[in-house]
């Protein structure tokens, strides 16, 4: 046999090592940034088009390179930054492996111009696939601007693979967002296909994390702060009573840098066990810093994983210092927080303890637009005479109730004996504020009310959806919402199914949102509550693709329905019971759980 192995050329061995670094816009926003940062930019400009698709250009007024360095920057291992291995423990750049501009310039087109502060004119360079296709002399400002053009052009499997342009959009604004935090003493500007997403001033931390995430961040945080001698912790931790329902918010940064680190995450997390209700998370904006030698950035390609030589002590360390913060904002409020902090004062310790209470509102009645008109009295007929079985015909033909898969199989609800059956006019019991029990043929229903609510206000939101019949009601005062540039993609993209359930929103400026309209159904302090919940699900991307109206009407329902602990009246249990009963699937809540239970005779009588 001939001899087999041979060297793959160096375009082909940049396009596999591609692979690794770049696997989407996002990442050549990432490196491109970051090299600009190396650079010692104080203004960076961005512009992406088609999400980064089409075009990622990145400008900055840092050092330049000079005609030599603009060539060979794009060679693989080229960098300036290390020289031995040893440097790579004294890091204190971003970059250090040399093969972000050989990866980018293997997968697309590339337009290179820079120029050194002592050169006259400047080199534009522009690379196709790896191969230098002209070099030239050009005149531009000090600094360096990359476009990127046509990313992936030559990898189809890997263009295939990218995203709808809003969850590639995502994914930019997130890298963007990532690095913006870390350094509030370089203004950014940030356009997305002509319009600004982003336009950040210099300025102090808390004002670039207010500036990058919106909300009125500033009167939600706290400072952290602790040093040590060979760690430094700074930044800012939210008030517990502003956690929110998805785990957003929560940055670390080390050594300017952006990490995911589960278990520094942990000790944040439980220095706010008992003050946040479960479920809810604290946003979190910490900055380590520790000697470049403690830390080893090495073991993931694109160094979001990070290992630190001291992990157990780091993690002590920012659990007290978590502590010490939320312990100091409840009793010595700083200057920052004083309207709060000065009603709170004298309470502030009960109240961080408390656990979360339920808010009841006695005059909401949740039947009133259930009642009447049931368009599904047959459905409802079929269900209850499977739960009472009072098919007079013959009780014998009666098919016994087919449980959905999901329920605990043997529960059927019909007798064993031909009994005749209970009446509609059953008496209903309320227990714990939480359970609906009544009696039924082969022993007791108990239902969940929560549940129970929640899948009938689903059912009927679909419906009226499918026959658009949402009402919708202008608002007297319009609700405004701060929203950062990413939520604010979700409502571009849902404008369809926002509009279809009823909601008139509306942009303004480049972060927030006026609600003019909303469904009847909806008090008007509901309406922030269920538009987040609405851009919390879509964030992370994944469910677009799905059927949107499902987690439009799931959302609603959830807020909607009635809660544990809400007393109901003899006949709100009878309608509770009897619409749930008019459900397509009355056995299963909107989550998956089981709505309602039965108890048989003899398993009550076995109770004796
Ligand atoms: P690394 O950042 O790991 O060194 P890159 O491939 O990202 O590798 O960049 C290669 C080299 O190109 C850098 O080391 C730096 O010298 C130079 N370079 C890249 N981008 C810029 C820039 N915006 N300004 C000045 N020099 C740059
Ligand atoms: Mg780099």
């Amino acid at each position: 046999m001939s001899d087999q192995i041979k060297l793959l050329p160096d375009s082909i061995a940049n396009q596999i090592a591609a692979g690794e670094v770049i696997q989407r816009p996002s990442s050549v926003v990432k490196e491109l940034l970051e090299n600009a940062l190396d650079a010692k930019a104080t203004h960076i400009n961005l512009i992406v088009k088609d999400a980064g698709r089409t075009l990622i250009q990145i400008t900055d007024n840092g050092s330049g390179m000079s005609q030599t360095d603009a060539r060979m920057c794009f060679e693989k291992h080229a960098t300036s930054k290390i020289s031995n291995a040893d440097d790579l423990f004294n890091l204190n750049t971003l970059g250090f492996r040399g093969e972000a501009l050989a990866s980018i310039a293997a997968i697309s087109h590339v337009q290179l111009k820079t120029k050194t502060e002592d050169q006259e004119l400047g080199t534009e360079i522009i690379m196709e696939g790896s191969e230098l296709k002209s070099q030239e002399n050009c005149s531009c400002s000090t600094g360096t601007s990359f476009s990127v053009k046509n990313l992936f052009y030559n990898v189809p499997a890997r263009r295939n693979f990218l995203k709808s342009n809003t969850a590639e959009l995502r994914h930019v604004i997130e890298e963007f967002q990532r690095i913006a935090l870390v350094h509030p003493n370089v203004s950014f500007t940030f356009y997305n296909n002509g319009s600004v997403l982003h336009q950040l001033q210099k300025g102090s931390l808390k004002q670039r994390i207010t500036q990058v995430i919106g909300k009125k961040l500033d009167e939600k945080l706290v400072p952290i702060e602790e040093q040590t001698e060979d760690l430094k912790i700074h930044g800012f931790i939210g008030k517990p009573e502003f956690s929110r329902k998805k785990r957003g918010e929560q940055y670390f940064f080390a050594n300017h840098r952006f990490i995911k680190h589960p278990y520094f995450h942990h000790a944040i997390e439980n220095a706010y066990k008992e003050l946040i209700p479960d479920g809810s998370f604290p946003s979190y904006f910490i900055y380590l810093q520790v000697q470049p030698e403690e830390i080893d950035v090495n073991i993931h390609p694109t160094k979001i994983e990070v290992n630190f030589s001291n992990k157990q002590l780091i993690y002590a360390i920012l659990a007290a210092a978590a502590k010490k913060a939320l312990g100091q904002f409840s009793l010595t409020p700083s200057l920052d927080f004083e309207q709060e902090e000065s009603m709170s004062f004298q309470f502030s310790r009960e109240k961080a303890i408390k656990p979360p209470s339920i808010k009841i509102n006695p005059e909401y009645n949740p039947f009133e637009s259930e009642k009447a008109t049931d368009p599904r009295q047959i459905s409802n007929q079929e269900n209850w005479s499977k739960l009472y079985n009072f098919n007079e015909e013959n009780n014998e033909t009666v098919e016994p109730y087919n449980a959905p898969t999901s329920v605990p199989s043997g529960i059927n609800f019909l007798p064993e004996t031909n009994d005749q059956s209970p009446s509609l006019n059953n008496t209903f019991i309320q227990i714990g504020l939480s359970f609906v029990i009544s009696s039924v043929k082969s022993g007791m229903v108990i239902i969940d009310q929560k549940l129970a609510h929640e899948r009938i206000l689903y059912e009927k939101y679909l419906e009226q959806y499918e026959n658009r019949q949402i009402a919708s009601q202008q608002l007297l005062f319009p609700v405004n919402m701060n929203m950062s540039a990413e939520e604010l993609s979700i409502i571009q993209e849902l404008k369809d199914e926002l509009i279809n359930f009823g909601f008139d929103i509306k942009t303004f400026g480049h972060n927030g949102i006026v609600i003019n309209g909303s469904p009847t159904e909806i008090t008007e302090s509901k309406i922030p509550e269920i538009i987040d919940e609405i851009i919390n699900h879509f964030l992370d991307g994944k469910h677009l693709d799905q059927d949107r109206k499902l987690a439009f009407a799931r959302t609603m329902a959830r807020q909607l329905a009635i809660k544990y602990g809400q007393k109901l009246k003899q006949s709100e249990m009878e309608e509770l019971a009897d619409a749930l009963f008019s459900c397509t699937i009355p056995d299963v809540s909107i989550d998956g759980e089981q709505i309602f239970k039965t108890i048989g005779i003899e398993e009550i009588k076995s109770l004796f």
